[in-house]
C-alpha cells in the first residue's frame, strides 16, 4: 500500500524500519499526515511505546493510526494512550474462530464520519450473515483472550529454555526487549509469539511439518493453534537485505496459540523440535 499502491495515487508514503522510531521526529518532518504502526508487531512482537509516537505524531501535525490486532481490545487500548484511531482485523481475536473476515476502526465521531462515508461509496460492509458470527463472539472474547494469554505465555516460558531454541519473542518474557514498556501499556501479552530456531531454513521447515496440533496455515487469532514461516508467507515479499533489517531470520516460526490444553501444545512443539533434529 505504502511502497505501491498510494504512490501511483500522488500520495507519498514512508514505509519506516524499527531502528527509525528513535529519529521519529526526523522522519515526520518531510509531512506526512498520518502516522500507522502495529503493535504487537508481525512476526516480531516488537512493541511500540503509543504514547511516545503520538506525541510526536501530533508534534508534527500527524494523526496516529494503531492496528491493534495482535493484542485485541482486551489487551490494549491504544485511544487511552493518545491514538486518534485504532484498527483491528476482526477476522482475528474478535472473530475469534478463522470463520468470517471484517474489520473495526474506532476514534472519535469526527474522525469516523469520514471513514463511513467512503465505506458506503465502496461497499466495505460484512454481510449480515457475518455481523451475527462477529457479535456472537465478541461475547467470549473477553474469556478467550484470557486462555490465549496464559497459554502463549506458558509456551513462551517452555520454549526459552528448550535447547534447539535460540530465541523466543514474546513481550511477556522478562528478557523480552520490551518487557517493561509492555508491561505500561498493556494488560497482558496475547496469544501470538514467534521462535527462531538453531539450525537452517530445512530444519525449520522440518520442525513445522512434524507439528501435530498446530496447522500450518495463514491466519491467526482462532481457537485453533496455527504455525506460519514469516519468510514463506507475511513477509516472502521482502528482500533479504530488509528482512534482515527487520530481524526477520529463515529459522523463524511464528505461532497463533489456539484455546486447546497448554501441556498438550508444549509436548507437540517438543516432539516437533526433536523429529526435526
Ligand atoms: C490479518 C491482519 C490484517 C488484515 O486483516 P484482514 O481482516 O485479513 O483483512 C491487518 N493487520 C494485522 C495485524 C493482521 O494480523
Amino acid at each position: 500500500l505504502v511502497s505501491e499502491r498510494l504512490p501511483a495515487l500522488g500520495w507519498r508514503g514512508h514505509l519506516a524500519f524499527p531502528d527509525e522510531m528513535e529519529a521519529l521526529d526526523g522522519v515526520l518532518s518531510a509531512g506526512f499526515g498520518v502516522v500507522i504502526i502495529e503493535t504487537p508487531g508481525n512476526p516480531d512482537l516488537a512493541v511500540l511505546d503509543i504514547g511516545a509516537v503520538a506525541e510526536a505524531a501530533h508534534r508534527a501535525g500527524a494523526l496516529l493510526v494503531v492496528d491493534s490486532t495482535f493484542a485485541s481490545p482486551v489487551n490494549q487500548n491504544p485511544l487511552a494512550l493518545g491514538a486518534d484511531l485504532v484498527v483491528h482485523s476482526a477476522t482475528k481475536y474478535l472473530g475469534g474462530h478463522s470463520d468470517l473476515t471484517a474489520g473495526a476502526v474506532m476514534g472519535p465521531a469526527a474522525l469516523l464520519e469520514p471513514v463511513a462515508g467512503w465505506r458506503k461509496t465502496l461497499g466495505q460492509t460484512p454481510s449480515p450473515e457475518t455481523a451475527a458470527l462477529l457479535a456472537r463472539s465478541l461475547r467470549t472474547l473477553d474469556v478467550r483472550m484470557q486462555r490465549h494469554n496464559a497459554n502463549a505465555q506458558r509456551i513462551a516460558e517452555a520454549m526459552a529454555n528448550h535447547p534447539a531454541v535460540r530465541q523466543v519473542h514474546y513481550p511477556g518474557l522478562p528478557d523480552h526487549p520490551d518487557h517493561a514498556l509492555a508491561r505500561r501499556q498493556m494488560r497482558a501479552f496475547g496469544g501470538m509469539l514467534s521462535l527462531t530456531l538453531e539450525g537452517d531454513a530445512a530444519g525449520a521447515m522440518a520442525m513445522v511439518d512434524a507439528l501435530e496440533l498446530f496447522l500450518n496455515a495463514p491466519s491467526l487469532g482462532g481457537v485453533e493453534s496455527l504455525v506460519t514461516q514469516p519468510v514463506m508467507t507475511s513477509h516472502a515479499d521482502l528482500d533479504e537485505r530488509e528482512r534482515a533489517r527487520r530481524g526477520i531470520g529463515e529459522t523463524m516460526v511464528r505461532l497463533s496459540v489456539g484455546l486447546e490444553d497448554a501441556d498438550d501444545l508444549i509436548a507437540d512443539l517438543e516432539q516437533a523440535l526433536a523429529r526435526a533434529g
